[in-house]
């Protein structure tokens, strides 16, 4: 039946024809098995047989382990945007970030790849029930699916999981059952139902069709990243390697993901092997596999240098969807393949996440779930430590989209009141509500000049300054126009660039100095220059604060300017 494709075990390392629900190799018993495919005869056809096919993961449907695309369960999943992060380059000095925007998915996460191939083998198979454990969006994702394969699904969720992702389980009639204990319990659980009753388990990790449907993440990054200008060149081909002389995608330096149980960063390992082995890339990315502090037992274990990792029995962080407490032989395996292609794993506190959660939104228009921030607060601390490569491509998958903003994201004061049940005399609605808008504007607000030649660079630290406060916002592109600003414009603050073309940041500050009216304006200088001795000197005492472009966040930033204009 399924010819495409054999199992080869990874523990006799023998191969037997499978199909995708199919779960154990028929040697050993062993559930640890990868999918091979002709990849000769692919690699030949496959750049050729695209044209024509739309953009969702199906187009790779010879190197995906089911008999045949689904219409009636497809949602087109898959196929989604590879986003430009330039702000957030901006902020770490890095220009060629990118966002693989997984929460476009049909219900929002990266778990819809893995539920819509899964749920087309399981009804190839003419499975009717199954049993899932899931820390929230692989049990919304199958959910969804489920119901339109005609599939009956259980779904154990360990009481951390936030009631908004229960309840949209439980909508789509799905049989909830919460386990009061952690992820690790509710698993255990779900695999005794599971046995008890002889019904189908998801096997996360150990399972073909989910290992297989996260590879398509990397197929479509290497694809879109082909089609990208402005990337820097690929290093020359060796010569005389011929079986890679046809590539034409492209694979990124790196790959961040933020990191549970693993699959998600095993298939997409996979996937860039693969593009490498047919011939369509000519690198593999590192791997960057980022984790909770709270509960970071890959981490822990790769910081050892060690290639089991010990479980960690009580997670402690509010992100649940990262609560894999024992990632087991995943990890092992992802070890390996790290090891070989120069990634690592590093862990972030959940204060540094729910800061990056409003980096995210404020200056990329991103609203992502803690999960997903997790990924990117690796990227921002690695990039800081430098152990990134400022000209690297990276490629950050966006695991999922942020459902309920959790309290203690947003702090105090995130809404301001408009109340639009007072009685104002005698007006039409109309006169009211605008009437009632002007409540919003009181008083004077702080009057700041933005001083930097680059359009770019104005323009980031315009919506650093606007996401979180209350300022009339000036710009200037250069020396001149920046004093008569100041002659002009009652400035309480400036941030100003040192190197601009005629009239620099030094002599700007000079000339500030040298007129009454003007001298006691605060400056925060933002530069991209190294400062000599003699220039650190120069600046001390005529300013206030020295930021370095690409070395501060937006609220280091804020931070500063809250100082100095209260
Ligand atoms: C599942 C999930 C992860 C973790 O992925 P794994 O592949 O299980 O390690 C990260 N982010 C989101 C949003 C997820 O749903």
């Amino acid at each position: 039946m399924y010819t495409h494709f054999i199992a080869e075990c990874l523990d006799c390392g023998k191969q037997a024809p499978a199909s995708g629900a199919s779960s154990a190799c028929p040697y050993c018993k062993s559930e640890w098995r990868e999918a091979r495919y002709d990849y000769a005869e692919i690699g030949r056809t496959l750049a050729n047989s695209l044209s024509g096919r739309p953009f969702n993961l199906w187009r790779y449907r010879e190197l995906l382990p089911v008999l045949s695309f689904n219409p009636a369960i497809s949602m087109g999943e898959g196929g989604t945007p590879l986003i430009h992060a330039a702000n957030l380059g901006m902020m770490l000095g890095c220009p060629h970030i990118y966002v693989k925007d997984e929460r476009q998915g049909p219900t929002s996460s990266f778990k819809d790849r893995q539920a819509a191939v899964n749920i087309t083998a399981l009804k190839e198979a003419e499975i009717s029930e199954a049993v899932l454990a899931s820390t929230g969006n692989v049990a919304i994702a199958y959910s969804a699916y489920a119901v339109r394969a005609g599939i009956k699904l259980w779904a154990f969720l360990t009481s951390l999981v936030p009631a908004e992702k229960m309840r949209e389980v439980a909508l789509y009639g799905t049989q909830v059952i919460k386990v009061t204990g952690s992820y690790d319990q509710a698993k255990k659980v779900a695999a005794e139902f599971a046995r008890q009753r002889g019904l189908y388990l998801e096997r996360g990790a150990r399972s073909i069709p989910s290992v297989e449907a996260m590879k398509t993440i990397a197929f479509e990054i290497a694809e879109q990243l082909a089609d990208l200008p402005g990337l820097p060149a690929l290093p020359p081909q060796p010569v005389g390697n011929g079986s890679h002389s046809t590539s034409r995608w492209r694979a990124p330096d790196w790959y961040f993901q933020s990191v549970s149980g693993g699959l998600g960063p095993l298939g997409v390992q996979k996937g860039f092997s693969e593009l490498y082995q047919l011939g369509l890339t000519n690198s593999l990315p590192a791997t960057a596999c980022i984790q909770a502090a709270g509960c970071a037992p890959m981490v822990k274990a790769w910081e050892l240098d060690n290639e089991h990792a010990d479980p960690v029995r009580s997670p402690r962080t509010h992100i649940a969807t990262l609560a894999t407490g024992d990632p087991g032989r995943a990890y092992t395996l992802l070890y390996r393949r790290i090891k070989n292609n120069g990634g690592l794993c590093a862990s972030v506190s959940d204060e540094e996440t729910f800061r990056t959660m409003h980096v995210l939104a404020k200056m990329e228009g991103l609203s992502v779930e803690p999960a997903a921030a997790v990924a990117f607060a690796g990227l921002i601390k690695l990039v800081r430590s430098g152990q990134i490569n400022p000209q690297d491509v990276i490629v950050v998958n966006c695991t999922g989209h942020t459902m309920a903003i959790e309290g203690n994201i947003l702090g105090e004061g995130w809404a301001r009141d408009l109340d639009l049940s007072a009685p104002l005399v005698q007006e039409t609605p109309e006169e009211g509500l605008l009437a009632a808008l002007s409540q919003l504007n009181t008083g004077r607000f702080p009057r700041i000049a933005i001083v930097d030649d680059n359009p770019d660079a104005r323009r980031l630290i315009r919506r650093i300054l606007q996401a979180q406060g209350d300022y009339s916002l000036f710009e200037a592109a250069g020396g001149n126009q920046a004093i008569e600003l100041a002659q002009t414009e009652q400035l309480d603050l400036i941030i100003l660039d040192l190197m601009m073309p005629e009239v620099d940041g030094f002599s700007v500050l000079d000339q500030l100095k040298e007129n009454p009216k003007t001298a006691s304006v605060p400056v925060i200088v933002v530069t991209a220059k190294e400062l000599t001795l003699q220039e650190k000197n120069h600046l001390r005492g005529q300013i206030h604060s020295l930021m370095q472009k690409g070395e501060f966040l937006s609220d280091d930033l804020l931070d500063e300017v809250r100082n100095l204009v209260k």
